[in-house]
């Protein structure tokens, strides 16, 4: 049981509750380190991934890595959020970027002072491209665990093939999941506790993970919200995804009902990131806390599911 090795080993550090700083112990993994990657065929990206990433410049634009809130950073590329929480037992990485945002990601965790040596796990907000693209490589030169929603952990192990919604068109480099998450669960790296939140619909697996981080004796509990949008989606008749519709409505009530301070998310544009990031810039200390941005972004994807969804049975029914 891989799991259970690294439990202990971590279980065994002292725990001094999660600092502010990020930490360069130089610690390095143990060779008893479980963490793999599968070996593969070097990835080779479809003319459809590359056109992807190329209409998105925003998700490989570089972006200065930066304090959010006490232990948590921004690490991503200006377009993509990754987020870098860190702790005296080991840090914690969300999400990877496209394929080819690795480099970017590992070069803005360095400038932070942080080992990549010392990141233990890296979760995912969900199976596609744009999120997972990097995950291999960030595993791979980590040796962190990787975690993830149960129900998408085949989808990354599979490269984003066969999508219930994109088929084969965004595939990214294999994922080995070392962990599979299911709704509720706390994962505990020492005094870090992170919860994993069940929102399907936008892939099966999709998950919002939140954690609590304190600066200065001011914890706020921190929402990395998954994506609820539904881009080009089949909602009705989809014999690869029949309980969509059911699980898009948990969705929007479970995001809606989260503690929530400081709303995160794997696009910026779902919780308005950069314009507050703007605001603090300019003097609001207290920009980045959006007490009302986790239901806001509930109730708008609601309401855009809902006009899709009406409109795919207008249409279906018309077709009859
Ligand atoms: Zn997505």
């Amino acid at each position: 049981m891989r799991w259970s090795i690294a439990a202990i080993l971590l279980s065994s550090l002292i725990v001094q509750g999660a600092h502010a700083q990020p930490h360069a112990s130089g610690q390095q993994n143990n060779a008893s380190n479980p963490s793999r990657t599968t070996p593969q065929a070097p990835f080779r990206m479809p003319a459809s991934e590359q056109k992807n990433i190329a209409d998105n410049p925003s998700w490989t634009a570089p972006q200065k890595p930066f304090r959010i809130h006490g232990n948590t950073w921004y690490v991503g590329p200006r377009g993509l959020g990754v987020f870098l929480i860190t702790a005296p037992t080991g840090d914690v990485l969300i999400d990877g970027g496209v394929y080819g945002d690795a480099a970017l990601i590992e070069a803005n965790i360095r400038a932070l002072g942080v080992n990549l040596r010392d990141i233990k796990w890296i979760l995912n907000s969900h199976a596609h491209s744009d999120h997972a693209g990097g995950i291999a490589r960030l595993a791979r030169d980590t040796g962190a665990q990787v975690i993830a929603g149960a129900a998408d952990a085949p989808l990354l192990e599979r490269g984003g093939h066969d999508d219930p919604q994109y088929d084969d068109r965004f595939p990214f480099p294999p994922v080995h999941v070392s962990r599979a998450v299911t709704d509720g669960e706390h994962l505990e790296l020492g005094a870090l506790v992170l919860t994993a939140h069940a929102t399907p619909g936008h892939t099966k697996g999709n998950t919002t993970w939140t954690w609590i981080s304190c600066e200065h004796q001011h914890c706020l509990h921190m929402v990395d919200v998954g994506s609820l949008s539904t881009p080009g989606y089949h909602l009705i008749d989809n014999p690869n995804y029949p309980d969509i519709v059911k699980d898009f409505e948990h969705s929007f009530a479970a995001v809606a009902a989260l503690p929530c301070d400081i709303p995160l998310a794997p696009h910026r544009e779902m919780v308005g990131f950069w314009e507050r990031v703007a605001k603090r810039e300019h003097g609001n200390a207290n920009a980045l806390v959006d007490l009302s941005g986790c239901r806001a972004y509930a109730q708008d994807a609601r309401e855009d599911f809902e006009a899709k969804l009406a409109k795919q049975r207008t249409d279906a029914a018309t077709t009859k």
